[in-house]
Order: C-alpha cells, then sequence, then structure tokens
C-alpha cells in the first residue's frame, strides 16, 4: 500500500488544477487517480470558452465570487499558453444578438451589469462583420458586447499539460483504474480502494469525480442535489472561418460557436437532454453516444447557422457529448465535507468547468491543506451549504433558480 500526502479521484480538469495547486502550495507527493485518463471525460467534450461570464451571462445568482474565480483561470491558461500547446487563442469573447429583441434581452443588460469589465465594448453589426473578418454577414445580425479578455482553449491538451506538469514535479497518476470504496478510521478518511483491489492511502482525499460524484458518495450515504445533461457540441469542416475568430455567444439561440481548425465549432440546447430522459448508463470515465441529439441540433440551427456564416462548410465533420453537471443552486461545490474528516469533494461544474476549473483547483487545494482562501468566499461553494433533500435529480431541477 503507497502513501500520498493528497489523493485526487477523479483526473478532469477540477481534479488535475487541484493536484497542480496541492504542489504549488508545497504538497508535492499527491495522487490522481482515474477510471480512464487525463481530461477525456466531460473535459475532453468541453468546447473551451473561457470569459468573464459572470460579468452579465452566467446565472443570475452569479457574481463577485465567481467572477474572482473567472479572471484567476484566464490568468492561469495564459501563463499555462506560454509553456505548452494548449491551443490557446487570446481573441475575446463577443455577445451577439440576432435581432432587435435578443439585444434588448441578452445584451444591453451586460452593457449596464454590476460586474461589467472596464474594457467592454459595444459593436454595430457593420463592426462584429470586421471583428470576424468577414466571416459574420452583417445582415444577420443587430449587435453585439465583446469583451476583449476571453480566451479559449484546447480541453484535452490543457488538462494534459497540467498533469504534465505536476507528474514533472513528482506528483503520481493511476489512470484505468476505478474507485469503488473510500477507507475509513471511523469519521476520518484514510485513503481509496479500487475495483482491482489496489488501496491508496492518504489522510486528504478529494473527490472530483465529475457526473460520476454521487456514486462514490452514495457508498458513504451522501447524495449531492446535482441534476446532469447530455450535452452535445459538433464541428464543420474545415473552410471558411478564420482563427481570430472570437469566441461567440447568442444567447437569444442558446447558441456557442468558435473556430477550430479553419472549421466552426458549435453547440446549442437543442443538442441536450436531461439524462433522466434518457436510457442513460454510462461507464465511469467515458463519454455519451446518443447521435439522435446530434440530429436535432443541426435540424434546429444548421440554416440559420449558415446564414450567419455563409462562408462556412456547416456540414458536421465530427462530434462529441458529455455530462455537465448541474446543481440545485447553479453554483460550483468546492470544500470540505464536515462529517468526515479529510474528505473534500470538488464538482457541480454547471457546464462552466472549464473555465472556473483552475481556481476551483486552488480553492480546493487552499481548503485541502488548511491554508486561508484566495479572492472568494468558501461558504458560497461549501458542500454543506445544502440543506434540502430531493427525490432524484428531476427533483433538482424543478428547484433550480431560472438561468436569468
Ligand atoms: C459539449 C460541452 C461543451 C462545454 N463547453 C464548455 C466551455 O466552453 N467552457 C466551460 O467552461 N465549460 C464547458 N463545458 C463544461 C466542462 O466541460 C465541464 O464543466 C468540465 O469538464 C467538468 O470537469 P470535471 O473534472 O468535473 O469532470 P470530468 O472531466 O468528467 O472528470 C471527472 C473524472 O472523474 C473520473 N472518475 C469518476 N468517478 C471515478 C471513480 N470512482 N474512480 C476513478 N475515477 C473516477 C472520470 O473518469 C473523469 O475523468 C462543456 C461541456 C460540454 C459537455
Amino acid at each position: 500500500m503507497q502513501s500520498y500526502d493528497a489523493i485526487i479521484v477523479g483526473g478532469g480538469i477540477f481534479g488535475w488544477s487541484a493536484a497542480y495547486h496541492l504542489q504549488q502550495l508545497g504538497c508535492t507527493n499527491v495522487l490522481v487517480v482515474d477510471a480512464s485518463a487525463p481530461g477525456i471525460a466531460t473535459t475532453g467534450a468541453g468546447a473551451g470558452f473561457v470569459g468573464a461570464w459572470a460579468a452579465g451571462f452566467g446565472p443570475a445568482g452569479w457574481g463577485q465570487n465567481e467572477l474572482a474565480l473567472e479572471e484567476y483561470s484566464i490568468e492561469f491558461y495564459r501563463a499555462l499558453g506560454k509553456r505548452a500547446d494548449i491551443q490557446l487563442r487570446e481573441n475575446g469573447n463577443l455577445f451577439l444578438a440576432r435581432t432587435k429583441a435578443g439585444y434588448d434581452a441578452y445584451i444591453a443588460p451586460m452593457l449596464r451589469h454590476a460586474l461589467t469589465p472596464p474594457d467592454i465594448q459595444s459593436l454595430d453589426a457593420g463592426a462584429i462583420a470586421e471583428l470576424s473578418d468577414g466571416a459574420i454577414a452583417a445582415t444577420e445580425v443587430y449587435g453585439a458586447t465583446y469583451h476583449p479578455r476571453g480566451i479559449q482553449v484546447h480541453t484535452t491538451p490543457a488538462v494534459q499539460a497540467i498533469a504534465d506538469a505536476v507528474l514533472a514535479a513528482g506528483g503520481t497518476a493511476v489512470n484505468g483504474e476505478q474507485v469503488a470504496t473510500l477507507l475509513m478510521d471511523g469519521a476520518r478518511v484514510t485513503g481509496v480502494v479500487t475495483r482491482n483491489g489496489h488501496s491508496f492511502m492518504s489522510r486528504t482525499v478529494l473527490l472530483a469525480c465529475g457526473a460520476w460524484s454521487n456514486d462514490i458518495l452514495a457508498t458513504i450515504g451522501m447524495t449531492l442535489p446535482i441534476f446532469r445533461v447530455v450535452a452535445t457540441r459538433v464541428i464543420g469542416n474545415a473552410s471558411g472561418v478564420p482563427s481570430g475568430l472570437p469566441t461567440i455567444m447568442i444567447p437569444e439561440q442558446g447558441a456557442w460557436i468558435r473556430e477550430h481548425k479553419g472549421g466552426l465549432l458549435w453547440g446549442t440546447g437543442d443538442g441536450y437532454k436531461a439524462v433522466q430522459e434518457l436510457p442513460f448508463d454510462l461507464p465511469i470515465g467515458t463519454r455519451p453516444y446518443y447521435p439522435e441529439l446530434v440530429t436535432s441540433l443541426t435540424d434546429a440551427v444548421q440554416e440559420s447557422f449558415q446564414r450567419l456564416f455563409p462562408k462556412a462548410d456547416l456540414a458536421v465533420r465530427e462530434w462529441t457529448q458529455g455530462v455537465p453537471v448541474y446543481t440545485v443552486d447553479r453554483t460550483f461545490i468546492a470544500g470540505p465535507v464536515t462529517a468526515i474528516q479529510g474528505l473534500h469533494l470538488l464538482t457541480g461544474d454547471n457546464e462552466a468547468g472549464v473555465t472556473h476549473g483552475p481556481a476551483l483547483g486552488r480553492l480546493a487545494a487552499e481548503q485541502m491543506l488548511g491554508r486561508p482562501v484566495s479572492d472568494v468566499d468558501p461558504v458560497v461553494f461549501a458542500p454543506g451549504r445544502f440543506t434540502t433533500t430531493y427525490a432524484d435529480e428531476a427533483a433538482v431541477a424543478r428547484a433550480m433558480p431560472p438561468r436569468r
């Protein structure tokens, strides 16, 4: 049996970010155990948009705490992009309206938002076409706001780069091993045991298990109030899209669009479905496969997006899906489990884990080591904030506040 200063179960963006920050705080002997490999599960489906969502684009309840996480993460990826090829693009976030109604409902309020970045720009149709290097048809848009500091990354290489840094600094990865149970000594965690019977010992354990968080928590009689969805993204053929295209959000269509290797990458709510509405039984560490959601996505927006990007070839070249984990209050879960000494949680990504992951990893690491917490009020993210129990994920979904 090997012993570690800290064990992290789950090697997505959350788990590896926590490992990295544990090391930054002097705890080098960390172990990350994953049923799969770094950044392959939901993180591997992530579209890689990173921005100041709390400044009027994220859920209404997000505020200074979420913004502080976003600002730290943007700088984290900027620094990481200098050391490794994570396909970082410093191209800004464009929040676009195609109609006046869309502008009045979603875009104008962003200009008035209390957390609006000082360098925000307001763009008319001509300026939008110019910013996109002619890729967007000016006749198809009404107006936009532009956050120049927003970025995009490629998720799996980003997690791999973080993992490489952790391993180079003396950390350990065990891939392809599924943790079955926690080892306990009374009310204290002492390690984990995998399905293959391997035991790893530590008095500090972080569960960063994404969509499978409640599976492992069930072994200690705990359930988080989470609601999981299958989300789809597609990539078109490589043509007609400049590499400097900003990441684009169109709230009135629930759409997000960016450049990927010369083509468009995009998704909308038409490619989403709650797991309870699907025949859902996803092996740990894998990504789902529901082609019908790709069909509903393309049927809903292909024609409209073709008018918006007349030069792009939108024939679907590849697609993938992942399982974001929403929480009943729409914000993240990061902190200790009060009933079990040494056990910490990091999950509830609310489909924004690529953006917030690095900073949440730092928050988890600081709490695991009992250090002062940087930039945020940890109470907002504490697992202990949930006092109501819900019958199932549908009940959690019903209790969630509307996004805006
Ligand atoms: C289509 C799509 C687009 C998205 N776009 C964006 C975006 O543009 N920007 C953004 O910020 N976010 C985006 N997201 C959300 C983002 O991808 C997630 O928030 C993030 O990846 C969650 O990371 P995670 O580490 O919690 O989960 P995961 O990446 O799923 O990692 C959890 C890991 O835990 C492991 N695991 C679980 N249980 C066990 C166990 N018992 N033993 C061992 N290992 C275990 C799994 O193998 C897995 O590797 C998107 C998501 C999707 C699906």
